[in-house]
């Protein structure tokens, strides 16, 4: 029997993390999708996802785009093929766009991404959404792109437990936990609707992590998260400790606890979920999560923006990715709201 979520314990989420019964664990998934349906509704709304630049100053430990990587092929899109995606997204009744990218924080970088802003705004006569996922930046940034039209930004804070995060990032002002956690409390200030999230199944995490955090994003109090499973990427120093990848129940087991912890969030079913299983996302649909986030990138460049391996569709262009993800949510019976923002009910509450 499920019990009072308002004021879970740390241990009850350990136990229901840790359980291993597959027909207690469907019950359980069960009842976090019921939760979602009458708090937010069964729809899923999308995010074109726009993977601007694999150009980073940083060097997180688990990702295969970090700056030390010369395996990688660096790009920066053109304005053009950026505003080309954009036009597709909204053709397409996507509500929003996401616009991400490694870190950068140089000035002419931060000017673009203010031009780049307005300019979808312009072309989409103000109807497309815009979510920002380009790292830690200056208070300043933050609102200038805020002023520009971004209303959401997505910033991990990858693991809450600062010890853990040091373990996985380098110990230095560049990669500094604090710094990290100042950036989304910033974010919610300036009033953007706040998204966060962390890597499950990441080396040296343990259960009790994963409970610790669940608890300090509901008491941080964001309106959006994006949390998916850690996958390795061999050129990475995290990945040379891990031989193979988990599988998808913690992550699912995680989504259900968090959407009857926060019922009217919006919660991601991210690519990472899809790697793991072909349906993933439509899975953790199923398990409390309302946002997916089809990949927009032109299919030239996305071989390399991996961030871990085998990230699905490749060689796809945005048209091949609407019409596999159509594909995959009608057969699972998922109802996608068209043209729709799709805001964070847990949003100005
Ligand atoms: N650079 C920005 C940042 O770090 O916030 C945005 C882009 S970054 C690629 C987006 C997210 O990718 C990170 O927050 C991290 O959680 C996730 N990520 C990176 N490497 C990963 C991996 N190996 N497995 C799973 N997720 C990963
Ligand atoms: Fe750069 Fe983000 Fe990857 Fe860290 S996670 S290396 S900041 S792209």
């Amino acid at each position: 029997m499920i019990t009072n979520f308002e004021n879970v314990s740390r241990e009850q989420i350990v136990g229901y993390l840790n359980e291993t019964d597959p027909v207690k664990i469907q019950n359980y998934l069960d009842e976090a999708y019921k939760v979602k349906v009458e708090n937010i509704g069964s729809k899923v709304f999308l995010r074109g996802l726009i993977e601007l630049s694999n150009i980073c100053i940083k060097n997180c430990y688990y990702c295969g785009i970090r700056h030390d990587n010369t395996n990688v092929e660096r790009y920066e899109l053109t304005e053009r093929q950026v505003l080309e995606a954009a036009g597709f997204a909204w053709e397409a009744r996507y509500g929003s766009l996401v616009l991400q990218a490694g870190e950068r924080c140089n000035a002419s970088y931060t000017d673009w991404v203010t031009s780049l802003v307005k300019k979808i705004k312009e072309i989409s006569n103000g109807e497309l959404g815009i979510t920002l996922s380009l790292g830690e930046q200056s208070k300043e940034v933050y609102q200038e792109w805020f002023e520009a039209g971004a209303h959401r930004y997505l910033l991990r804070i990858e693991t809450s437990n600062p010890e853990l995060y040091h373990k996985i990032h380098p110990n230095n002002t560049l990669h500094s936990f604090d710094r990290r956690l100042e950036a989304i409390l910033d974010l919610k200030e300036i009033g953007y609707q706040t998204g966060t999230g962390v890597m499950i199944g990441l080396p040296y995490q343990s259960i009790e992590n994963l409970a610790d955090d669940l608890l300090f994003i509901k008491r941080i109090g964001v309106h959006m998260v994006g949390m998916g499973p850690y996958l390795k990427h061999a050129d990475t120093p995290l990945g040379k400790l891990v031989d193979h990848n988990q599988t998808l129940d913690l992550t699912l087991k995680m989504i259900a606890t968090l959407r009857m912890m926060m019922p009217k969030i919006n919660i991601a079913a991210t690519t990472a979920m899809q790697v793991i299983e072909p349906f993933g996302r439509e899975r953790a649909v199923k398990s409390g999560a309302n946002i997916i986030m089809p990949n927009m990138t032109i299919s030239e460049v996305r071989a390399n923006y991996q961030i871990y391996e085998d990230k699905p569709g490749i060689k796809d262009d945005a048209a091949i990715s609407k019409s596999k993800l159509e594909h995959n949510l009608e057969e699972s019976g998922i109802e996608i709201g068209w043209s729709e923002w799709g805001d964070s009910k847990a949003f100005n509450q």
